[in-house]
Protein backbone atom coordinates (compact mmCIF):
# COMPACT_ATOMS: atom_id res chain seq x y z
CA UNK A 1 0.00 0.00 0.00
CA UNK A 2 2.46 2.11 0.95
CA UNK A 3 4.35 2.09 -2.61
CA UNK A 4 1.37 4.47 -3.73
CA UNK A 5 1.81 7.11 -1.51
CA UNK A 6 4.65 9.04 -3.52
CA UNK A 7 3.12 8.97 -6.83
CA UNK A 8 -0.12 10.81 -5.21
CA UNK A 9 1.95 13.24 -3.46
CA UNK A 10 2.92 13.85 -6.66
CA UNK A 11 -0.16 13.51 -9.01
CA UNK A 12 -2.62 14.68 -6.73
CA UNK A 13 -0.85 17.77 -4.71
CA UNK A 14 1.96 18.52 -6.98
CA UNK A 15 5.22 18.01 -4.58
CA UNK A 16 7.79 15.84 -5.32
CA UNK A 17 8.82 14.63 -2.07
CA UNK A 18 8.02 14.16 1.41
CA UNK A 19 8.51 16.40 4.43
CA UNK A 20 10.49 15.27 7.73
CA UNK A 21 7.52 12.81 9.44
CA UNK A 22 5.42 13.12 6.54
CA UNK A 23 6.28 9.34 5.26
CA UNK A 24 6.38 7.85 8.77
CA UNK A 25 2.81 9.17 9.64
CA UNK A 26 1.33 7.58 6.31
CA UNK A 27 3.38 4.52 6.81
CA UNK A 28 2.25 4.63 10.50
CA UNK A 29 -1.55 5.04 10.04
CA UNK A 30 -1.13 2.40 6.89
CA UNK A 31 -0.15 -0.38 8.79
CA UNK A 32 -3.12 -0.19 10.90
CA UNK A 33 -2.38 2.23 14.04
CA UNK A 34 -3.56 4.54 15.88
CA UNK A 35 -0.77 7.45 15.76
CA UNK A 36 0.43 11.32 16.80
CA UNK A 37 1.63 13.46 14.56
CA UNK A 38 3.29 16.71 16.25
CA UNK A 39 4.38 18.92 13.90
CA UNK A 40 4.81 23.12 14.03
CA UNK A 41 2.00 24.65 12.01
CA UNK A 42 3.01 24.83 8.30
CA UNK A 43 4.75 21.54 8.93
CA UNK A 44 2.14 19.30 6.64
CA UNK A 45 -0.06 17.98 8.53
CA UNK A 46 -2.99 17.49 6.38
CA UNK A 47 -1.00 15.12 4.14
CA UNK A 48 -0.45 12.68 6.77
CA UNK A 49 -4.30 11.98 6.68
CA UNK A 50 -5.05 12.82 3.32
CA UNK A 51 -3.06 10.26 1.24
CA UNK A 52 -3.65 7.58 3.59
CA UNK A 53 -7.34 8.13 3.03
CA UNK A 54 -6.87 8.07 -0.66
CA UNK A 55 -5.08 4.40 -0.31
CA UNK A 56 -7.62 3.36 1.73
CA UNK A 57 -11.02 2.05 1.23
CA UNK A 58 -14.34 3.63 2.44
CA UNK A 59 -14.31 7.47 3.75
CA UNK A 60 -11.53 8.94 6.26
CA UNK A 61 -13.81 11.30 8.66
CA UNK A 62 -11.73 14.58 9.65
CA UNK A 63 -13.13 15.76 12.77
CA UNK A 64 -11.86 19.73 12.43
CA UNK A 65 -12.84 22.92 15.03
CA UNK A 66 -12.10 25.53 12.21
CA UNK A 67 -15.37 25.65 10.33
CA UNK A 68 -14.63 28.61 8.58
CA UNK A 69 -11.72 27.00 7.08
CA UNK A 70 -13.59 23.69 6.12
CA UNK A 71 -15.11 25.19 2.56
CA UNK A 72 -11.65 26.45 1.50
CA UNK A 73 -9.72 22.95 2.44
CA UNK A 74 -13.02 20.67 1.32
CA UNK A 75 -12.55 22.97 -1.98
CA UNK A 76 -8.83 22.66 -2.61
CA UNK A 77 -9.05 18.59 -2.37
CA UNK A 78 -11.78 18.95 -5.18
CA UNK A 79 -9.68 21.07 -7.35
CA UNK A 80 -7.02 18.42 -7.42
CA UNK A 81 -9.84 15.37 -8.05
CA UNK A 82 -10.17 14.32 -4.56
CA UNK A 83 -13.89 13.74 -3.53
CA UNK A 84 -14.18 15.36 -0.35
CA UNK A 85 -17.27 17.47 1.52
CA UNK A 86 -18.06 18.96 4.71
CA UNK A 87 -20.50 18.91 7.38
CA UNK A 88 -20.55 21.82 9.64
CA UNK A 89 -23.47 24.18 11.30
CA UNK A 90 -23.07 26.65 7.98
CA UNK A 91 -25.17 24.42 5.90
CA UNK A 92 -29.35 24.46 6.06
CA UNK A 93 -30.94 21.13 7.10
CA UNK A 94 -31.57 19.84 3.72
CA UNK A 95 -27.84 20.31 2.27
CA UNK A 96 -26.35 18.37 4.78
CA UNK A 97 -29.01 15.77 4.72
CA UNK A 98 -28.01 15.26 1.38
CA UNK A 99 -24.49 15.00 2.19
CA UNK A 100 -25.02 12.28 4.61
CA UNK A 101 -26.95 10.50 2.14
CA UNK A 102 -24.12 10.64 -0.36
CA UNK A 103 -21.40 9.80 2.09
CA UNK A 104 -23.65 6.73 2.86
CA UNK A 105 -23.26 5.78 -0.93
CA UNK A 106 -19.69 6.06 -0.67
CA UNK A 107 -19.11 9.57 -2.81
CA UNK A 108 -16.33 10.47 -0.66
CA UNK A 109 -12.85 10.15 -0.12
CA UNK A 110 -12.80 12.75 2.93
CA UNK A 111 -15.55 13.95 4.78
CA UNK A 112 -15.05 16.94 7.25
CA UNK A 113 -17.29 17.49 10.58
CA UNK A 114 -17.12 20.06 13.14
CA UNK A 115 -17.03 18.24 16.72
CA UNK A 116 -20.09 19.62 17.89
CA UNK A 117 -21.74 16.92 14.95
CA UNK A 118 -20.73 14.46 17.32
CA UNK A 119 -23.12 15.08 19.79
CA UNK A 120 -26.06 14.43 17.85
CA UNK A 121 -26.82 10.45 18.05
CA UNK A 122 -28.70 10.83 14.58
CA UNK A 123 -25.51 11.71 13.21
CA UNK A 124 -23.42 8.82 15.00
CA UNK A 125 -26.29 6.54 13.57
CA UNK A 126 -25.72 7.33 9.81
CA UNK A 127 -21.95 6.90 10.31
CA UNK A 128 -23.06 3.09 11.11
CA UNK A 129 -23.75 3.02 7.73
CA UNK A 130 -20.49 4.31 6.09
CA UNK A 131 -17.13 2.68 6.02
CA UNK A 132 -14.59 4.37 8.17
CA UNK A 133 -11.41 3.25 7.72
CA UNK A 134 -9.81 6.25 9.48
CA UNK A 135 -10.26 8.61 11.46
CA UNK A 136 -8.35 12.20 11.58
CA UNK A 137 -8.52 14.57 14.85
CA UNK A 138 -7.12 17.76 13.37
CA UNK A 139 -5.99 20.44 16.59
CA UNK A 140 -6.14 16.96 18.52
CA UNK A 141 -4.66 19.74 21.39
CA UNK A 142 -8.85 20.63 21.70
CA UNK A 143 -9.54 17.35 23.44
CA UNK A 144 -6.82 18.00 26.81
CA UNK A 145 -7.72 19.94 29.48
CA UNK A 146 -4.45 20.85 29.81
CA UNK A 147 -4.10 22.21 25.92
CA UNK A 148 -4.84 25.74 25.71
CA UNK A 149 -7.85 25.49 23.58
CA UNK A 150 -10.05 22.87 25.48
CA UNK A 151 -13.19 22.10 23.52
CA UNK A 152 -15.72 19.82 25.51
CA UNK A 153 -17.15 18.84 22.07
CA UNK A 154 -13.90 16.93 21.23
CA UNK A 155 -14.77 14.33 24.31
CA UNK A 156 -17.46 12.78 21.92
CA UNK A 157 -14.66 11.49 19.47
CA UNK A 158 -13.98 8.31 21.89
CA UNK A 159 -17.42 7.76 22.07
CA UNK A 160 -18.09 7.67 18.21
CA UNK A 161 -15.46 5.71 17.73
CA UNK A 162 -16.96 3.17 20.27
CA UNK A 163 -19.81 3.31 18.56
CA UNK A 164 -18.54 1.77 15.18
CA UNK A 165 -19.46 -1.38 14.24
CA UNK A 166 -15.83 -1.96 12.54
CA UNK A 167 -13.30 0.27 14.59
CA UNK A 168 -11.63 2.35 12.74
CA UNK A 169 -7.84 3.79 13.55
CA UNK A 170 -6.95 7.25 14.26
CA UNK A 171 -4.67 9.87 13.57
CA UNK A 172 -4.24 12.59 15.85
CA UNK A 173 -2.36 15.46 14.87
CA UNK A 174 -1.53 19.07 16.61
CA UNK A 175 1.11 21.60 16.23
CA UNK A 176 1.31 22.63 19.67
CA UNK A 177 1.15 19.71 22.07
CA UNK A 178 3.57 20.18 25.10
CA UNK A 179 4.46 16.21 26.81
CA UNK A 180 1.66 16.36 29.11
CA UNK A 181 -1.13 17.46 26.46
CA UNK A 182 0.76 14.80 24.44
CA UNK A 183 0.21 12.07 27.24
CA UNK A 184 -3.22 13.09 27.43
CA UNK A 185 -4.08 12.55 23.95
CA UNK A 186 -3.16 9.15 23.70
CA UNK A 187 -4.57 8.15 26.81
CA UNK A 188 -8.37 9.59 25.52
CA UNK A 189 -7.84 8.43 21.76
CA UNK A 190 -6.04 4.61 22.72
CA UNK A 191 -2.91 5.59 20.99
CA UNK A 192 0.35 3.77 22.10
CA UNK A 193 2.95 6.53 22.62
CA UNK A 194 5.51 4.82 20.07
CA UNK A 195 3.65 5.97 17.43
CA UNK A 196 4.05 9.63 18.31
CA UNK A 197 5.66 11.06 15.07
CA UNK A 198 7.31 14.43 16.06
CA UNK A 199 9.42 16.73 14.25
CA UNK A 200 11.35 19.07 15.62
CA UNK A 201 9.52 21.93 16.30
CA UNK A 202 12.34 24.25 15.05
CA UNK A 203 11.41 26.83 12.32
CA UNK A 204 15.06 27.85 10.92
CA UNK A 205 13.60 30.82 8.91
CA UNK A 206 11.99 32.42 11.95
CA UNK A 207 13.92 35.20 14.00
CA UNK A 208 12.31 35.87 17.28
CA UNK A 209 12.42 38.63 19.35
CA UNK A 210 11.29 40.98 21.83
CA UNK A 211 11.30 44.47 22.06
CA UNK A 212 11.09 46.37 25.31
CA UNK A 213 10.59 49.87 26.31
CA UNK A 214 9.86 51.77 22.89
CA UNK A 215 7.08 53.58 21.79
CA UNK A 216 4.59 51.01 20.50
CA UNK A 217 2.89 53.08 18.13
CA UNK A 218 6.56 54.77 17.03
CA UNK A 219 8.36 51.08 16.39
CA UNK A 220 5.29 49.93 14.50
CA UNK A 221 5.36 52.50 12.35
CA UNK A 222 8.96 52.32 11.54
CA UNK A 223 8.78 48.47 11.21
CA UNK A 224 6.24 48.76 8.89
CA UNK A 225 7.81 52.27 6.54
CA UNK A 226 10.71 49.87 6.41
CA UNK A 227 8.83 46.31 5.32
CA UNK A 228 6.23 48.13 2.85
CA UNK A 229 6.97 45.86 0.06
CA UNK A 230 6.32 42.88 2.56
CA UNK A 231 2.93 40.89 3.61
CA UNK A 232 2.68 40.56 7.87
CA UNK A 233 0.56 39.91 10.58
CA UNK A 234 -0.02 42.28 13.57
CA UNK A 235 -2.00 40.68 16.41
CA UNK A 236 -3.49 42.90 19.10
CA UNK A 237 -5.06 41.41 22.33
CA UNK A 238 -8.71 42.87 21.58
CA UNK A 239 -11.35 44.03 19.29
CA UNK A 240 -11.08 47.28 19.99
CA UNK A 241 -7.27 47.77 19.89
CA UNK A 242 -7.66 45.90 16.35
CA UNK A 243 -10.25 48.61 15.49
CA UNK A 244 -8.32 52.02 16.61
CA UNK A 245 -5.21 50.15 15.10
CA UNK A 246 -6.36 49.47 11.45
CA UNK A 247 -8.08 53.34 11.66
CA UNK A 248 -4.24 54.44 12.82
CA UNK A 249 -2.80 52.47 10.21
CA UNK A 250 -5.09 53.64 7.59
CA UNK A 251 -4.37 57.80 8.17
CA UNK A 252 -0.87 56.28 7.38
CA UNK A 253 -1.77 54.93 4.34
CA UNK A 254 -0.90 51.51 4.64
CA UNK A 255 -2.54 49.37 2.90
CA UNK A 256 -4.07 47.23 5.92
CA UNK A 257 -6.88 44.85 6.69
CA UNK A 258 -8.45 43.73 9.83
CA UNK A 259 -10.25 40.91 11.21
CA UNK A 260 -11.79 40.08 14.63
CA UNK A 261 -14.83 38.07 15.84
CA UNK A 262 -16.96 41.15 16.34
CA UNK A 263 -17.64 41.51 12.29
CA UNK A 264 -19.83 40.62 10.32
CA UNK A 265 -19.09 37.08 8.49
CA UNK A 266 -19.50 38.78 5.02
CA UNK A 267 -16.32 41.73 6.00
CA UNK A 268 -14.73 39.44 7.61
CA UNK A 269 -13.99 36.81 4.33
CA UNK A 270 -13.76 40.07 2.60
CA UNK A 271 -10.57 41.35 4.42
CA UNK A 272 -9.55 37.93 4.56
CA UNK A 273 -9.28 37.71 0.88
CA UNK A 274 -7.86 40.70 1.03
CA UNK A 275 -5.20 39.60 2.55
CA UNK A 276 -4.48 36.27 0.94
CA UNK A 277 -4.58 37.84 -1.96
CA UNK A 278 -1.94 40.79 -1.83
CA UNK A 279 -4.32 43.44 -1.84
CA UNK A 280 -3.32 44.38 1.81
CA UNK A 281 -0.42 43.83 2.46
CA UNK A 282 -0.97 44.22 6.52
CA UNK A 283 -3.65 41.81 8.41
CA UNK A 284 -4.35 43.51 12.16
CA UNK A 285 -6.12 41.22 13.56
CA UNK A 286 -7.45 39.41 17.46
CA UNK A 287 -6.21 35.74 17.53
CA UNK A 288 -9.17 34.79 15.98
CA UNK A 289 -7.50 35.42 12.97
CA UNK A 290 -5.24 32.90 11.15
CA UNK A 291 -6.00 29.37 12.47
CA UNK A 292 -4.96 27.25 9.00
CA UNK A 293 -4.79 30.02 6.86
CA UNK A 294 -2.01 28.84 4.05
CA UNK A 295 -0.41 32.00 3.34
CA UNK A 296 3.30 31.18 2.43
CA UNK A 297 4.58 34.74 1.81
CA UNK A 298 3.80 36.37 5.19
CA UNK A 299 7.29 38.26 5.99
CA UNK A 300 6.84 39.31 9.74
CA UNK A 301 4.15 38.33 13.12
CA UNK A 302 4.51 41.33 15.53
CA UNK A 303 2.57 40.81 18.60
CA UNK A 304 1.56 44.45 19.93
CA UNK A 305 0.08 43.11 23.60
CA UNK A 306 1.63 39.60 25.05
CA UNK A 307 0.15 36.48 24.23
CA UNK A 308 -1.14 35.00 26.83
CA UNK A 309 0.63 31.53 26.36
CA UNK A 310 3.94 30.25 24.59
CA UNK A 311 0.99 27.91 22.29
CA UNK A 312 -1.06 30.50 21.15
CA UNK A 313 2.69 32.30 20.51
CA UNK A 314 4.19 29.80 19.23
CA UNK A 315 1.09 29.08 16.82
CA UNK A 316 0.31 32.22 15.67
CA UNK A 317 4.14 33.74 15.63
CA UNK A 318 4.56 30.59 13.12
CA UNK A 319 2.19 31.58 10.52
CA UNK A 320 5.08 33.56 8.89
CA UNK A 321 7.54 32.19 6.72
CA UNK A 322 6.01 28.85 5.77
CA UNK A 323 7.52 29.49 2.21
CA UNK A 324 10.79 29.01 4.63
CA UNK A 325 12.38 32.27 3.69
CA UNK A 326 14.04 34.33 6.69
CA UNK A 327 10.74 36.26 8.79
CA UNK A 328 10.68 37.93 11.69
CA UNK A 329 8.42 37.12 15.07
CA UNK A 330 8.07 40.17 17.45
CA UNK A 331 6.68 40.59 20.36
CA UNK A 332 6.35 44.11 21.93
CA UNK A 333 6.50 43.92 25.43
CA UNK A 334 4.93 45.68 27.97
CA UNK A 335 5.08 44.62 31.53
CA UNK A 336 1.53 46.50 32.00
CA UNK A 337 -0.01 44.00 30.03
CA UNK A 338 0.55 40.98 32.07
CA UNK A 339 -1.89 42.81 34.66
CA UNK A 340 -4.49 43.08 32.12
CA UNK A 341 -4.15 38.88 31.00
CA UNK A 342 -4.13 38.28 34.74
CA UNK A 343 -7.16 40.10 35.26
CA UNK A 344 -8.54 38.16 32.28
CA UNK A 345 -7.78 34.68 33.77
CA UNK A 346 -9.02 35.68 36.80
CA UNK A 347 -12.73 36.54 35.74
CA UNK A 348 -13.19 33.82 32.69
CA UNK A 349 -11.20 30.67 34.30
CA UNK A 350 -12.82 28.23 36.86
CA UNK A 351 -10.38 27.79 39.90
CA UNK A 352 -9.06 24.55 38.66
CA UNK A 353 -7.89 26.27 35.34
CA UNK A 354 -6.72 29.32 36.32
CA UNK A 355 -3.09 28.51 38.45
CA UNK A 356 -2.50 26.32 35.34
CA UNK A 357 -3.18 29.36 32.88
CA UNK A 358 -1.45 31.56 35.43
CA UNK A 359 1.74 29.45 35.17
CA UNK A 360 1.45 29.11 30.94
CA UNK A 361 1.23 33.31 31.27
CA UNK A 362 4.16 33.45 33.52
CA UNK A 363 5.93 31.17 30.60
CA UNK A 364 5.10 33.59 28.59
CA UNK A 365 6.65 36.32 30.71
CA UNK A 366 9.84 34.74 31.49
CA UNK A 367 10.54 34.62 27.47
CA UNK A 368 9.75 37.94 27.03
CA UNK A 369 12.66 38.62 30.03
CA UNK A 370 15.03 35.46 29.20
CA UNK A 371 18.80 36.99 27.86
CA UNK A 372 19.08 33.55 26.52
CA UNK A 373 18.11 32.22 23.09
CA UNK A 374 14.24 32.87 22.56
CA UNK A 375 14.28 30.00 20.11
CA UNK A 376 15.81 27.65 22.96
CA UNK A 377 13.64 28.60 25.05
CA UNK A 378 10.80 27.84 23.13
CA UNK A 379 12.08 23.98 21.92
CA UNK A 380 12.52 23.73 25.79
CA UNK A 381 9.31 24.67 26.30
CA UNK A 382 7.85 22.35 23.71
CA UNK A 383 10.21 19.31 25.44
CA UNK A 384 12.80 19.43 23.21
CA UNK A 385 16.14 18.85 25.38
CA UNK A 386 18.90 19.32 23.01
CA UNK A 387 19.56 22.23 21.37
CA UNK A 388 21.72 24.83 20.54
CA UNK A 389 21.29 28.73 20.62
CA UNK A 390 19.92 29.66 17.00
CA UNK A 391 22.57 32.44 16.36
CA UNK A 392 19.54 34.43 14.84
CA UNK A 393 17.03 36.06 17.29
CA UNK A 394 16.86 39.33 19.06
CA UNK A 395 18.94 37.49 22.08
CA UNK A 396 21.56 35.97 20.46
CA UNK A 397 22.52 38.86 18.05
CA UNK A 398 21.76 41.60 20.88
CA UNK A 399 25.42 43.13 21.40
CA UNK A 400 24.87 45.06 24.36
CA UNK A 401 27.29 44.12 26.69
CA UNK A 402 26.75 41.60 29.79
CA UNK A 403 27.09 43.65 33.31
CA UNK A 404 27.52 42.19 37.03
CA UNK A 405 24.43 42.59 38.84
CA UNK A 406 24.83 39.81 41.74
CA UNK A 407 25.22 42.63 44.20
CA UNK A 408 21.46 44.16 43.62
CA UNK A 409 19.98 40.49 43.02
CA UNK A 410 20.87 40.07 46.57
CA UNK A 411 19.30 43.31 47.84
CA UNK A 412 16.37 41.51 46.40
CA UNK A 413 16.49 37.99 46.98
CA UNK A 414 17.04 39.30 50.64
CA UNK A 415 14.43 41.67 50.86
CA UNK A 416 11.80 39.32 49.92
CA UNK A 417 13.25 36.68 52.63
CA UNK A 418 12.43 39.44 54.97
CA UNK A 419 9.29 40.14 53.23
CA UNK A 420 8.26 36.16 54.57
CA UNK A 421 8.47 35.08 51.07
CA UNK A 422 4.39 35.37 51.11
CA UNK A 423 4.23 38.82 48.94
CA UNK A 424 3.98 39.97 45.55
CA UNK A 425 6.57 41.54 43.26
CA UNK A 426 4.99 45.09 43.03
CA UNK A 427 5.04 45.29 46.89
CA UNK A 428 8.59 44.50 47.14
CA UNK A 429 9.31 46.83 44.33
CA UNK A 430 8.03 49.22 46.47
CA UNK A 431 9.23 48.21 49.76
CA UNK A 432 13.17 48.07 48.08
CA UNK A 433 12.59 51.59 46.56
CA UNK A 434 11.29 52.66 50.26
CA UNK A 435 7.81 54.14 48.92
CA UNK A 436 5.23 55.35 51.50
CA UNK A 437 2.36 53.56 49.61
CA UNK A 438 -0.03 52.86 52.55
CA UNK A 439 0.12 49.31 52.14
CA UNK A 440 3.72 49.37 52.86
CA UNK A 441 3.59 51.38 56.03
CA UNK A 442 0.57 48.99 56.97
CA UNK A 443 2.76 46.36 57.04
CA UNK A 444 5.27 48.08 58.85
CA UNK A 445 7.92 47.51 56.02
CA UNK A 446 9.48 50.52 56.75
CA UNK A 447 11.07 48.72 59.74
CA UNK A 448 12.84 46.25 57.43
CA UNK A 449 16.93 46.80 57.16
CA UNK A 450 16.13 46.51 52.99
CA UNK A 451 13.57 48.85 52.65
CA UNK A 452 14.78 51.98 50.60
CA UNK A 453 18.47 49.70 49.94
CA UNK A 454 17.06 50.48 45.98
CA UNK A 455 15.83 54.19 46.16
CA UNK A 456 17.83 54.89 43.19
CA UNK A 457 15.96 53.25 40.67
CA UNK A 458 12.81 53.47 39.64
CA UNK A 459 10.15 51.16 41.03
CA UNK A 460 9.30 49.81 37.56
CA UNK A 461 12.80 49.20 36.93
CA UNK A 462 12.68 47.09 40.06
CA UNK A 463 9.74 45.40 39.27
CA UNK A 464 11.33 44.77 35.63
CA UNK A 465 14.60 43.97 38.13
CA UNK A 466 12.48 41.16 40.01
CA UNK A 467 10.63 39.60 36.23
CA UNK A 468 14.45 39.41 34.79
CA UNK A 469 15.22 37.49 38.44
CA UNK A 470 12.05 35.04 37.90
CA UNK A 471 13.07 34.38 34.35
CA UNK A 472 16.47 33.35 35.56
CA UNK A 473 15.04 31.04 38.27
CA UNK A 474 16.22 32.65 40.89
CA UNK A 475 12.86 33.23 42.41
CA UNK A 476 9.85 31.56 42.39
CA UNK A 477 5.87 32.28 42.00
CA UNK A 478 3.68 30.88 43.53
CA UNK A 479 0.28 31.10 41.88
CA UNK A 480 -3.08 32.59 42.71
CA UNK A 481 -5.22 35.39 42.80
CA UNK A 482 -2.24 37.68 43.93
CA UNK A 483 1.21 35.71 43.22
CA UNK A 484 3.45 35.89 45.97
CA UNK A 485 7.22 35.21 44.87
CA UNK A 486 9.81 33.17 47.21
CA UNK A 487 13.65 32.40 46.57
CA UNK A 488 14.49 29.79 44.59
CA UNK A 489 17.07 26.96 45.75
CA UNK A 490 19.11 28.72 42.91
CA UNK A 491 18.41 32.30 43.94
CA UNK A 492 19.87 30.76 47.28
CA UNK A 493 22.69 29.90 46.39
CA UNK A 494 23.21 33.47 45.07
CA UNK A 495 22.41 35.06 48.51
CA UNK A 496 25.38 33.07 49.61
CA UNK A 497 27.59 34.17 47.40
CA UNK A 498 28.18 31.06 45.44
CA UNK A 499 26.59 32.35 42.38
CA UNK A 500 26.78 35.17 40.32
CA UNK A 501 24.31 36.94 38.51
CA UNK A 502 24.76 38.89 34.72
CA UNK A 503 22.36 41.01 33.16
CA UNK A 504 22.67 43.14 30.15
CA UNK A 505 22.66 46.89 29.94
CA UNK A 506 18.93 47.92 30.81
CA UNK A 507 16.73 49.18 28.65
CA UNK A 508 14.46 51.59 30.39
CA UNK A 509 10.84 50.41 30.35
CA UNK A 510 8.46 53.20 29.16
CA UNK A 511 4.97 53.62 30.75
CA UNK A 512 2.47 53.87 27.59
CA UNK A 513 2.94 57.28 26.66
CA UNK A 514 -0.16 59.90 25.22
CA UNK A 515 0.90 58.99 21.11
CA UNK A 516 0.55 55.62 21.55
CA UNK A 517 -3.29 54.96 20.08
CA UNK A 518 -4.29 52.95 22.88
CA UNK A 519 -3.45 55.40 25.38
CA UNK A 520 -6.78 56.98 26.00
CA UNK A 521 -8.96 53.75 26.23
CA UNK A 522 -6.35 52.96 28.78
CA UNK A 523 -6.96 55.40 31.19
CA UNK A 524 -10.62 55.13 30.72
CA UNK A 525 -9.88 51.33 32.24
CA UNK A 526 -8.05 52.60 34.91
CA UNK A 527 -11.21 54.73 35.80
CA UNK A 528 -13.29 51.67 36.04
CA UNK A 529 -11.04 49.39 37.44
CA UNK A 530 -10.10 52.08 40.55
CA UNK A 531 -14.03 52.36 41.06
CA UNK A 532 -14.87 48.70 40.93
CA UNK A 533 -11.76 48.17 43.59
CA UNK A 534 -11.90 44.87 43.01
CA UNK A 535 -7.79 45.46 42.56
CA UNK A 536 -5.08 46.38 44.56
CA UNK A 537 -4.75 50.21 43.69
CA UNK A 538 -1.11 49.72 43.29
CA UNK A 539 -1.76 47.25 40.34
CA UNK A 540 -1.06 49.06 36.89
CA UNK A 541 -3.16 48.47 34.02
CA UNK A 542 -2.28 48.55 30.44
CA UNK A 543 -3.77 49.57 27.37
CA UNK A 544 -4.48 45.85 26.65
CA UNK A 545 -8.26 44.91 26.76
CA UNK A 546 -10.69 47.29 27.70
CA UNK A 547 -14.17 47.06 26.53
CA UNK A 548 -14.23 43.21 27.07
CA UNK A 549 -12.43 43.47 30.27
CA UNK A 550 -14.92 46.25 31.68
CA UNK A 551 -17.63 44.57 30.17
CA UNK A 552 -16.86 41.13 32.66
CA UNK A 553 -16.69 43.75 35.86
CA UNK A 554 -19.17 43.14 38.18
CA UNK A 555 -21.18 46.95 37.99
P1 LIG B 1 -0.20 22.14 9.03
O1 LIG B 1 -1.59 21.55 9.07
O2 LIG B 1 0.83 21.24 9.61
O3 LIG B 1 -0.14 23.51 9.63
P2 LIG B 1 -0.59 22.06 6.20
O4 LIG B 1 -0.98 20.65 6.08
O5 LIG B 1 -1.69 23.08 6.12
O6 LIG B 1 0.23 22.32 7.53
O7 LIG B 1 0.54 22.36 5.13
C1 LIG B 1 1.22 23.59 5.10
C2 LIG B 1 1.71 23.90 3.70
O8 LIG B 1 2.73 23.01 3.31
C3 LIG B 1 0.62 23.78 2.65
O9 LIG B 1 0.76 24.85 1.75
C4 LIG B 1 0.92 22.48 1.99
O10 LIG B 1 0.40 22.45 0.68
C5 LIG B 1 2.44 22.46 2.04
N1 LIG B 1 3.00 21.09 1.96
C6 LIG B 1 2.58 20.02 2.64
N2 LIG B 1 3.34 18.93 2.34
C7 LIG B 1 4.27 19.33 1.46
C8 LIG B 1 5.35 18.66 0.74
N3 LIG B 1 5.62 17.38 0.92
N4 LIG B 1 6.09 19.42 -0.08
C9 LIG B 1 5.82 20.74 -0.25
N5 LIG B 1 4.82 21.40 0.36
C10 LIG B 1 4.05 20.72 1.21
MG1 LIG C 1 -3.47 21.92 9.80
ZN1 LIG D 1 18.72 32.62 19.43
Amino acid sequence: MFEQALPLLQSHFGYSSFRTGQEQAIQSVLTGNNSICVMPTGGGKSICYQIPALILPGTTIVVSPLISLMKDQVDALIQVGIPATFINSSLSFQEAYDRIQAAKQGEYKLLYIAPERLESPEFIEDLKYMEIPLIAVDEAHCISQWGHDFRPSYRHIQKMIQMMPQRPRVIALTATATPRVREDICNLLEIDERNTIITGFERENLSFSVIKGQDRLKYLLDYLKKNDKEAGIIYAATRKNVDILYERLRKENINVARYHAGMGDAERAREQERFLTDQASVMVATSAFGMGIDKSNIRYCIHLQLPKNMESYYQEAGRAGRDGLASECIVLYSPQDVQIQRFLIDQSSDRTRMTQELEKLQQMVDYCHTESCLQEFILHYFGEAETEPCGRCGNCTDERTSIDVTKEAQMVLSCVIRMGQRFGKNITAQVLTGSKNKKVTEMGFERLSTYGIMKDKSTKDVSDFIEFLISQDLLAIEQGTFPTIYVSPKGKEVLLGNQQVHRRETVQVKQVSKSDPLFEELREARKRIAEVEKVPPFVIFSDASLKDMCAKLPK
